[in-house]
């Protein structure tokens, strides 16, 4: 066990794994990718592996000895962990966030507005680097959020990475690899981390947080692959959310004008991500609305079988009034559309113009009978 714990990152686990085994394991590693899919939980598990005392297996930790145990509560003097932090950080803010990771790594606590990393921090590890590491099992550093290192840190963390000190080991972290300095790429292995599955979300949400599996099955499918943010959503207040995407619905059916006050009033109310959310929730009620109306015409169904692959079951009843009240709806294309309008989101299209166009095109396919 070690790596193999984080959920979703099987390629990645693969990488370092067979670094391991061929005894090639690179004094600098870079895991980037999205948030919220694992990175900080990996480069706390190969610390583990770095270090382990008992495992006799290459690239495993044994989970149990005391560098293991310390390690999991990120207390282990010998793993050095480098985050955005103002200079005047008081000593029991830096704990609270090694405790934060320690009990959830998808969770950082966040506690400043655009902290950067400082070459302060940079030549303090160097310090730290002159000396050798506490227990004589060599060292991790973590750099999390390397991408906010200022210019001077990096130049100056170039340095040691080029001529990195005996027996330590680093692993940057980032989700904005555009941000990062190409020499600093250029000394470590960068592993790259994919977005995580719904299903592989939706387990970690009823094993890890203990959610019913129904509001598993919903918050798995609007996180969009991020755990750190279907976490997030848990504390948000989904049904609001789930009745405002259906007033949507309703809205684009109203006039020209209504439509533009809607996608104004959302562009200007909202975050990108917030809208991105709503037209996932569309997305999920417009997929239970195919099949349920789907079943209408096939009598041989059996009822039961249809409700279990809905995820807004609970609200069958509004469901089922909806799909009496527009028997034309072209499901396919709104789904179409509304996938395609989350794709452009992506590609930093004109929030506006998307939605627009597409609320435009759903009034089309929104036939009510
Ligand atoms: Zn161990």
């Amino acid at each position: 066990m070690s790596l193999n714990k984080v959920p979703g990152q099987e390629k990645v686990i693969t990488i370092i794994k067979r670094a391991f085994e061929q005894n090639r394991v690179p004094h600098a590693f870079l895991f980037h990718g999205d948030e919220g899919v694992g990175k900080e939980y990996m480069a706390i598990e190969l610390a583990k592996a770095l270090i382990c005392s008992e495992s006799s297996v290459p690239g495993e930790s044994c989970d149990q000895c005391s560098h293991c145990l310390r390690i999991n509560k990120m207390t282990h003097p010998d793993v050095i962990l480098l985050f955005p932090a103002p200079l005047s950080v008081k000593p029991d803010e830096e704990i609270l966030v090694y405790k934060s990771l320690a009990e959830n790594p998808y969770r950082r606590a966040a506690l400043w507005a655009n902290p950067t990393i400082s070459i302060d921090r940079i030549r303090e590890l160097k310090r730290k680097a002159a000396f050798k590491s506490f227990e004589g099992r060599g060292r991790v550093v973590i750099i999390l959020d390397a991408h906010q290192m200022t210019p001077s840190a990096a130049n100056s963390l170039l340095k040691i990475l080029e001529e990195p000190p005996e027996k330590m080991n680093f692993i940057l972290v980032t989700s904005n690899m555009s941000q990062m300095l190409d020499t600093i790429i250029s000394r470590c292995q960068p592993i790259r981390f994919s977005l995580l599955g719904q299903e592989t979300i939706e387990k970690m949400l009823v094993e890890r947080e203990k959610v019913a599996p129904e509001k598993a099955q919903v918050v798995a499918r609007i996180a969009f692959g991020n755990y750190q943010r279907a976490c997030e959503l848990l504390e948000e207040n989904l049904p609001e959310q789930r009745e405002f995407s259906v007033e949507i619905l309703r809205s684009i059916l109203k006039t020209d004008f209504d439509r533009l006050m809607l996608v104004e009033s959302l562009v200007r109310e909202k975050e990108k991500l917030h809208i991105k959310e709503l037209l996932g929730l569309l997305l999920l009620w417009l997929r239970d609305a195919l099949i349920l109306s789907e079943c209408k015409d096939k009598p041989n169904f059996s009822r039961s079988e249809v409700l279990k692959k809905l995820v807004n079951i609970d609200k069958l009843e509004t469901l089922e009034k909806f799909i009496r009240a527009f028997q034309e709806v072209k499901y396919d294309e709104m789904i179409f559309e509304i996938e395609n309008a989350l794709d452009l989101m992506n590609r930093n299209v004109n929030l506006t113009l998307i939605l627009l166009v597409l609320f435009d095109d759903m009034r089309k396919y929104l036939r009510r009978t």
